[in-house]
């Protein structure tokens, strides 16, 4: 008899199992239908020996400073900032748009007002911007929105930018300075032996058995007192009210006989081929090799659920679905498919923690302070690892 069954080792699953097993000295069983824990952020050696990452690029940053603690306790980091270069007009730019962007593409030497003033120029002023067309051409104009950001929509969501929430776009603003890092999180690392080997450390527990190739169908419930489901919310309820549409990738791999194969870890190609980006993981892991591996990302209609389509009208179909989450006993429903939301990794941990203090909370024999220490007072990692990356660093590559 477990206490508590977690449906999905990925990140929600694997931290409110270790937290659970650890703070609160639950028994659990964590099952996964796939055969590996991680989740998303499952990554392996290829048959060439270079880390990958199996379902597609995965980058850790957050701004707080105690989901970077809670997760070095598992891991060492390597810093690592990430780079985005998109390939526009036959030219190799930095993205998102600030003032080298404009300036390589139009062969101008503008500063940083003049880059301001050239974006307040083109910015077609829409009072409240809706779709996320109207996020960016309100921003920086009709031009450079066409160059950057029209393709690359449709086909990561097979749908035009005037068709989808103006959240999508607003994720990737346009800068009028220099930097060009593409996220500017005080955190960002990589853990330095892979999110695997992250996940190895979390469920090793002794209170935690873990069932690989399971699907929580065939466990009887009879087995657990508690269930946290991670998996996909209207799945959990048999699709009901109908399916919540996701948009999936198709990752094709291919190693190359050369230890750099592209000058940056992603270039992303708006306008061109049916790839939305190519992505060089040595860069993001500093794995030296003569061979190099790369992912092709081919956006999807049909395949594994990875990106909820923010439409108003998916946003109404979840409301149903959570409805019935709400009022289902025993059950917490945690993580990206469960709340249908894109939540990058951080978030995740966070709604992961947060779930864990509910339970911690709810319990009558423990006192709040009691918690309150458990929770918050996560060991911390090497002092290094504490140390957000410095400025300016390049990653290297082999
Ligand atoms: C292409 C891509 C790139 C991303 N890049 C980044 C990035 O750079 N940085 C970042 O912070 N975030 C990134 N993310 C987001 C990140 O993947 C998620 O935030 C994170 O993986 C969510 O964790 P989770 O545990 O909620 O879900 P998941 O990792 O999806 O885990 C859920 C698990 O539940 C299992 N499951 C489902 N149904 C069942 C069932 N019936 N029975 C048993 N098991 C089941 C699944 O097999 C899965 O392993 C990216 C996502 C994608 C798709």
């Amino acid at each position: 008899m477990f206490d508590h069954l977690v449906v999905g080792a990925g990140f929600a699953g694997a931290v409110v199992a270790e937290r659970l097993a650890s703070q609160l000295g639950k028994k659990v069983l964590i099952i996964d239908k796939r055969p590996h824990i991680g989740g998303n952020a499952y990554d392996r050696l290829d048959e060439a020996g270079i880390l990958i990452h199996e379902y597609g690029p995965h980058i850790f940053h957050t701004g707080s400073a105690r989901i970077f603690q809670y997760l070095s306790q598992f891991t060492a980091w390597r810093p690592y900032e990430h780079r985005v270069i998109a390939s526009v007009d036959g030219k190799l730019v930095p993205f998102p748009i600030n003032v080298d962007t404009v300036n390589v593409l139009y062969g101008t030497d503008l500063n940083e007002e003049e880059v301001e003033a050239l974006f307040r120029d083109r910015a077609e002023p829409i009072a409240h911007p809706k779709t996320s067309e109207d996020a960016v051409v309100s921003k920086i104009g009709r031009e450079l929105y066409e160059k950057f950001f029209r393709g690359y929509t449709r086909k990561m969501w097979g749908l035009d930018p005037s068709e989808l929430d103006a959240s999508v776009a607003a994720r990737v603003p346009a800068r009028t300075n220099r930097d060009d890092r593409y996220f500017t999180d005080e955190f960002q690392a990589m853990p330095l032996e892979g999110f695997t080997r992250m996940f190895e450390r979390m469920l090793a527990h002794p209170n935690i058995t873990v069932r690989l190739k399971t699907d929580y169908r065939e466990i009887d419930a009879g087995e657990y007192r508690e269930m946290i489901y991670t998996g996909p919310v209207d799945a959990f309820f048999d699709h009901r009210f109908g399916k919540l549409p996701y948009r999936s990738i198709d990752f094709r791999f291919e190693t190359h006989d050369v230890p750099v194969f592209q000058p940056g870890a992603v270039v992303n190609y708006p306008n061109d081929h049916d790839y939305t980006r190519i992505t060089e993981f040595k860069y993001l892991t500093g794995q030296v090799h003569d061979k190099t591996t790369v992912v092709y990302e081919y956006p999807t209609a049909d395949g594994d659920p990875y990106y909820p389509v923010p439409r108003p009208e998916n946003a109404e179909l979840y409301r149903k679905y959570k409805e019935l989450a709400d009022q289902t006993p025993h059950v917490r429903f945690v993580g990206r498919l469960a709340t249908y939301r894109y939540y990058n990794m951080d978030q995740v941990v966070g709604q992961a923690l947060a779930t864990f203090d509910q339970i911690a909370r709810s319990r009558p024999s423990l006192e709040i302070s009691d918690i309150d220490r458990r929770v918050s007072d996560v060991d911390l990692g090497p002092a290094d690892a504490l140390q957000p990356p410095k400025r300016g660093r390049k990653s290297a590559a082999a």
